[in-house]
């Protein structure tokens, strides 16, 4: 596998986990893999296993590859090249992206294969992760077609969010060893830019993204980014895996950061957690403050995860009878709004800016309600941590949200949560308002959240899926390669 994240040697969001959890549930499954990530600032060094120059286009730069052992029949191993990796941040400073982002992962994925051509004997399935991995696919057609190791070896793509597409001017092209003739409509170009997440989905033996409703969805007008077309003429070849979660970090019956365990069968711990989320806003815990319903948000405080609609309806949230915690980051107007109503209205909302890993796993625990109304969602982890720790979701039905949560049904009582199709304020305030009323019927209630908690979102299930994306791979590479000799 080549990413550009991989939990814990560098992460800022989702991808790191996946790098995290999907090897190691592999290995579960006894396969063997390694994980390529650049030894960013701060990761610690490994065992040097390697040594050697790796060259683009005629610069050659000197890479140290150190392995860490993962897990049985797992390892990482971080491309250490200080000239492009040893830097401030990942991929830039603030919002402004390094300039050479392009040569950085460019070399990335050809350092990672010229490793595995030298030191493997034998490579079954190269696994690159978004555009940051993009171009490995090309070079091993382009460049590894006849080696003993890597020839003819399949791959797969993984888009873990469409919007980041790795769009670079055409000039760079001479920089990265690739030819004139690769500046195509079925190649790399897009809108006179070069694209590496298009070279990495025309070029990759199959494709898969996080869930099956974001598979659906990436081939639509509405969210594709442009991208939908390009996707779609891989329909057939394109497959939506959901991730799994870390259920060791999750679990509330050993979660470290909770007061107190609870389970399915044992949901007064639950209360505990909530008189102590309450207290570290500053709410009040009495009976009242006790009874009324906790609605908890933990974000990245920007328009994907549905910001904006929130801000739209902000009034008649506080209308409600609930109280709402808050804990995250991002856009500077989301944390001054956010910040500026707890400060108006300190009984009812609190807010935290920041990033606070024991707080967001206080805040699962302690909250009724989780309320996630993204405009897209790839995935999505949060809303299958709250299934898991008994607090309700009130979500948007798009990709893994749509795919994780079962809206409420209140004929039979099934279901996990509660969810809105519109991507508007009152969709948003009407499923919000269904939860709340059925939040005052502590039977139904307790049915919704035994039923997400019963569920079992683990990485096994989600590898197996893989293991099967891989074989298909190998069985169309040598079914490619018995045409060609024909
Ligand atoms: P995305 O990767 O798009 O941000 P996900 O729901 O897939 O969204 O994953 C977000 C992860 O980051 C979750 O594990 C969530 O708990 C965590 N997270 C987000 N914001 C914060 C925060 N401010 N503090 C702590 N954890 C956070």
């Amino acid at each position: 596998m080549i990413a550009s994240e991989a939990a814990p040697f560098a992460k800022t969001g989702g991808l790191a986990d996946v790098l995290a959890g999907l090897p190691r549930a592999l290995g579960r499954l006894g396969h063997q893999v390694t994980v390529f990530v650049p030894r960013y600032r701060g990761a610690p060094a490994g065992e040097p296993v390697a040594e050697f120059a790796v060259s683009l286009s005629g610069r050659t730069l000197a890479a140290r590859f150190d392995r860490h052992p993962v897990a049985d029949g797992v390892g990482a191993v971080l491309v250490d090249c200080p000239a492009l990796y040893d830097r401030e941040g990942l991929y830039g400073i603030g919002n402004e992206d390094y300039p050479d982002n392009a040569f950085r992962f460019a070399f990335l994925a050809k350092a990672s294969l010229e490793f595995a051509g030298r030191m493997f004997e034998r490579v079954d399935v190269v696994h690159a992760h978004d555009w940051q991995a993009g171009l490995a696919p090309v070079y091993l057609k382009k460049q590894f077609a006849q080696h003993p190791v890597l020839g003819g070896v399949p791959t797969v793509l993984t888009i873990h969010n469409l919007a980041y597409q790795g769009l670079f001017p055409a000039d760079v092209l001479p920089t990265l060893d690739l030819a004139w003739d690769l500046f195509s409509v079925d190649a790399l170009e897009f809108w006179g830019k070069i694209s590496f997440l298009k070279a990495g989905v025309n070029f990759s033996t199959v494709l898969t993204t996080v869930s099956p409703g974001y598979a659906k969805e990436i081939q639509t007008h509405e969210y594709g980014f442009g991208f939908d077309g390009i996707v779609r003429r891989r329909s057939a070849d394109l497959v939506g895996i959901l991730n799994g979660i870390d259920v060791d970090e999750w679990n509330p019956m050993s979660d470290a950061a909770l007061p107190a365990p609870f389970g399915p069968n044992k949901l007064a711990g639950k209360r505990l957690a909530k008189k102590q989320v309450l207290q570290s806003f500053g709410m009040a815990t009495d009976q009242a403050g006790m009874k009324r319903p906790l609605v908890g948000l933990v974000s990245r405080l920007v328009d994907q995860k549905g910001f904006d609609l929130l801000s739209s309806v902000l009034p008649d949230l506080l209308q409600q009878h609930a109280g709402y915690v808050l804990l995250g980051n991002g856009d500077p107007n989301y944390e001054q709004e956010w910040a500026a109503a707890a400060r108006s209205h300190p009984e009812q909302v609190g807010a935290r800016i920041g990033f606070d890993e024991p707080l967001a796993h206080l805040i699962e625990a302690g909250a009724d309600i989780f309320l996630m109304p993204s405009r897209f969602e790839p995935c999505g982890l949060n809303q299958m941590y709250s299934l898991r720790y008994g607090t309700v979701p009130v979500v948007r039905a798009t990709g893994g949200l749509d795919d994780t949560v079962e809206n409420y049904r209140p004929r039979s009582g099934a279901g996990t949560g509660f969810k809105f199709k519109a991507c508007t304020g009152p969709a948003l305030l009407r499923a919000l308002g269904c939860a709340l009323q059925v939040y005052q019927d502590p039977v139904r209630w307790q049915a919704i959240q035994r039923a997400g908690m019963r569920l079992d979102h683990s990485w096994d299930a989600s590898a197996r899926k893989y293991v099967k994306v891989y074989r298909r791979g190998v069985v169309r590479a040598a079914v490619g390669a018995r045409a060609a000799r024909a």
